[in-house]
């Protein structure tokens, strides 16, 4: 069988991949999901003429000759209601922080520009009309849209939601990812290993991929090699998940039976990508549900994840921006390697230079199953097939960290 250039690939699954139907989630689990709909204002925010210092609320017209002595008629704290508060001519209301303006006063005078004596207060400078006058619907007004269709939620939009009084969005859902490791050696847990065990390192990774990509993992658990086990484990998954995740099974080794397994039940295709690592693919549908059945080496499986499966979902989460960004980094080392026919991923650090520019250096162990390795990584070079690149030449590169992006 041929191998697929990565890009054929990544298209064909996005293509099967569709955003999930919008829903309203309450707000506070909607940080990081991605708006259906553009939201509106429906009331002014701020609601009210408000003062933005500690002061005193005066007519401004009284101040034109300061210092001038005005009386002190009541005191508004932030939260009072003001409808039975008035600042005639020669009178002043001593108001807190985000107090509503009493009617009358058309200005603040900041507490540190007065001095006060029993109901006396001396104002020491004039206070032009509207000063320190937070103004009803200074931030929003009806019909103002305050988040587009397609914005990825933040902290601060949803504080302005909650400024409007909203409690529930309407968002593409979370994708709910059903992980599932497969394999007759591996063992969960720190008990013994008996010969030939290893532990199974790939789920943990998987779920914490999922849940850093801003989906909701599900552990599926551990299958054997055995059709029957692994079919119950995909039906199991896919009752409650939006797609499912597997690790092993898909090379061509005697015992590789997630294919068998996922062929039957759905419509499925299986890829030898044009890429080092994580080479073997399989992808399909089961009852419309997208599954990813993964590599196991552990780091072709991480590999994979980024490369075939974040992308995938998140274009179900609603996101428009489906890859992680990709820069051109300068190779502070050789980046060596072999003509093969393969564009090669290479697990590097990457860094940006005093001079601004993007370096890279390869982490040491390069196979895939060097996940020590893997994990000083924070970044994937995109070497083409030939003979590697010579240090001080440049090469893509892929941003894993959005920490470095910050
Ligand atoms: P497979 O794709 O099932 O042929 O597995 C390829 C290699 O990855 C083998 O060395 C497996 O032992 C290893 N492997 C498979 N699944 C896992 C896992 N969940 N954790 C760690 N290693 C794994
Ligand atoms: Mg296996």
């Amino acid at each position: 069988m041929g191998l697929t250039p990565l890009e054929d690939v990544q298209a064909a699954i996005l293509r099967e991949c569709l955003p999930l139907t919008p829903r309203a989630v309450d707000l506070q689990d909607a940080l990081g999901c991605v708006t259906s709909t553009p939201l509106q204002a429906e009331e002014l925010v701020p609601p009210f003429d408000n003062t933005a210092m500690d002061g005193f609320a005066v007519q401004s017209r009284d101040t034109t000759d300061s210092p001038v002595e005005l009386k002190i008629v009541a005191t508004l704290a932030a939260g009072a209601d003001p409808s039975a508060v008035h600042v005639g001519a020669g009178q002043a209301v001593r108001i807190m922080t985000g107090a509503p303006m009493p009617s009358g006063a058309d200005a603040v005078v900041m507490v540190e520009l007065t001095h006060t004596e029993d109901d006396v207060v001396v104002v020491e400078h004039r206070a032009e009309t509207g000063k320190h006058v937070r103004r009803a619907g200074d931030d929003l007004k009806p019909g103002d849209v305050v988040v587009g269709a397609g914005t990825v939620l933040t902290p601060a939009h949803l504080g302005v939601l909650a400024s409007l009084g909203y409690q529930r969005v309407p968002v593409f859902p979370r994708p709910r990812v059903g992980v599932l490791s497969t394999g007759d050696e591996l063992v969960e847990g720190a008990g013994e290993l008996r010969p030939g065990q290893i532990r199974d390192s790939n789920r943990p990774t998987l779920l914490a991929l999922v849940k850093q990509s801003g989906f909701t993992p599900v552990d599926l658990g551990l299958a054997r090699d055995d059709e029957t086990t692994i079919a119950d484990a995909v039906d199991r998954g896919l009752a409650t998940c939006d797609a499912l995740v597997t690790s092993g099974g898909v090379s061509v080794g005697d015992f590789d039976y997630v294919k068998a397994v996922l062929d039957r039940l759905g419509s499925m295709r299986w890829w030898q990508v044009a890429i080092r690592p994580a080479k073997p693919l399989a992808f399909g549908t089961v009852g419309g549900k997208p599954v990813f059945g993964l590599p196991g080496n552990p780091v072709s499986s991480m590999v994979s994840f980024e490369l075939f499966a974040r992308p995938a979902l998140r274009q179900m989460g609603g996101h428009r921006r489906l890859f992680r960004r990709q820069v051109e980094a300068v190779a502070a080392e050789p980046i060596r390697r072999r003509p093969d026919g393969k564009l090669h991923l290479v697990r590097v650090v990457a860094s940006v230079g005093e001079d601004g520019r993007w370096r890279v250096k390869p982490v040491g162990g390069q196979g895939s199953h060097q996940l020590a390795a893997a994990a000083a990584a924070n970044a994937l070079a995109l070497v083409p097939d030939g003979e590697g690149a010579p240090a001080g030449t440049t090469v893509g590169v892929l941003v894993l960290s959005e920490d470095l992006l910050s």
